[in-house]
């Protein structure tokens, strides 16, 4: 459904005061004092900052908390403790994957969120229930919020049996994007995990997404496995890595020759900004051309009681995980949470020109890093122009 609409006093991306004219949900025109056909209904913007749509390239909306009261944090400190928690915590605890993402991502559109990829627990366990809940919520607010879902093998892929074909299944169900996970640190199996991942991309004709956080020169050495798979078979600019932190690594020499095949290959990354761990610095990507989205990750779920699904937020700790103070540091930071996640995500027509879907959020802020800085609650959003959430809440309830 999309909506026609005429803003008033407005001002894209901090610039002159304009309005704008919505029509079939795409911006028409922009100017100021726009005459507008009859009829049409109006906003008063009241000199209100306008963004385009905030983008989540990187969440995991089948399992967050949200909603259900506070749990107790209670998994250990190693990816393998955390996996083993989260299995036994889903087995006690009602998680239901369509309920939990329809909080989720309510949470994030109030916010200005208008776009996420979500990657979706796939294990012999869960099997396909996690995909089945999220591809629901979906179709249930495709109207307010592209969701993308990525098969993620997070119990890991080579080393459980009878994952591979769950992933099979999940492609032929309309998963949108094939993930993978630490191809040695969870497999112990780089070859036989990557090649699996890549031929199912290449078999079903869909991009790819793999979760690194193998550190140092072991992440560095399934980072090269990566880039010589996507090489080979052609996979350029089809290819994100998450997390990445292996490019957070102290030999910057190491560091600078993946990034250079990296943006060779048009491999993006997709970051969380985590405080904890060394992490793929913003600006030695943008150098080197290669494009950088960001993501909340999990929302307070097992793996940890962080996270409130502000992607402005994110932005600001993005900003300050890499040191950014001049403005123009900081609105990359913005493009990583907005631009730069609809590009990876392949979406059509973001941005605040004519022709763009109206997809965009209003706040009181005087500029983009103003806003980044201070994220108060948005205006509101908009969603190809018709008005989906108001001071920070979305109009559609969460169940
Ligand atoms: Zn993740």
């Amino acid at each position: 459904m999309t909506s026609d609409i005429v803003l008033r006093n407005l001002r894209p991306m901090g610039g002159d005061t304009v309005d704008m004219l919505i029509q079939k949900g795409r911006i028409i025109q922009i100017a100021p004092n726009l005459s507008a056909p009859d009829g049409l209904p109006e906003e008063e913007c009241g000199g209100a900052l306008a963004l385009p749509g905030l983008v989540d390239a990187h969440t995991h909306l089948d399992k967050t908390l949200w909603g259900m009261g506070w749990r107790e944090h209670q998994a250990g400190p190693s990816l393998r403790e955390k996996i083993d928690t989260e299995r036994r915590l889903r087995r006690e605890w009602d998680i239901d994957p369509h309920r939990q993402s329809m909080r989720q991502a309510l949470l994030s559109l109030g916010h200005g969120t208008t776009a996420i990829r979500s990657h979706v627990d796939i294990d012999t366990e869960v099997g396909l229930a996690g995909l089945e809940g999220v591809m629901q919520t979906a179709e249930a607010l495709s109207d307010l919020i592209d969701i993308e879902t990525v098969a993620f093998p997070q119990s890991g892929l080579m080393s459980r049996p009878g994952t591979a074909e769950l992933m099979n299944e999940a492609l032929r169900m309309g998963a949108d994007v094939v993930g993978g996970l630490d191809p040695c640190g969870i497999d112990a199996d780089p070859k036989g995990q990557l090649d699996t991942v890549f031929d199912m991309a290449e078999r079903y004709g869909k991009p790819i997404d793999i979760h690194l956080h193998e550190p140092g020169e072991l992440g560095a050495f399934s980072m090269e496995m990566i880039l010589d798979r996507t090489q080979a078979l052609g996979m350029q600019g089809r290819v994100t890595i998450s997390h990445a932190f292996c490019l957070g690594m102290p030999d910057r020499d190491r560091v600078r020759d993946l990034i250079a095949r990296l943006a060779e290959l048009r491999i993006d990354i997709a970051t969380v900004a985590t405080p904890s761990r060394p992490v793929p610095l913003a600006e030695d990507l943008r150098a080197a051309g290669v494009t950088l989205c960001a993501g909340t990750d999990g929302i307070r779920d097992t793996w940890g009681p962080y996270g409130n699904g502000d992607m402005l937020e994110r932005a600001m700790l993005l900003g300050l995980r890499n040191n950014l103070r001049a403005d123009a540091d900081v609105e990359h930071a913005f493009a990583c949470c907005s631009t730069n996640g609809a590009a990876v995500m392949g979406l059509d027509g973001h941005g605040l020109d004519v022709g763009c879907s109206a997809d965009l959020v209003l706040i009181e802020a005087e500029t983009v890093t103003h806003a980044v800085v201070s994220h108060p609650p948005r205006k509101a959003v908009l969603k190809a122009g018709r008005i989906v959430a108001r001071n920070g809440q979305s109009l559609k309830e969460a169940p």
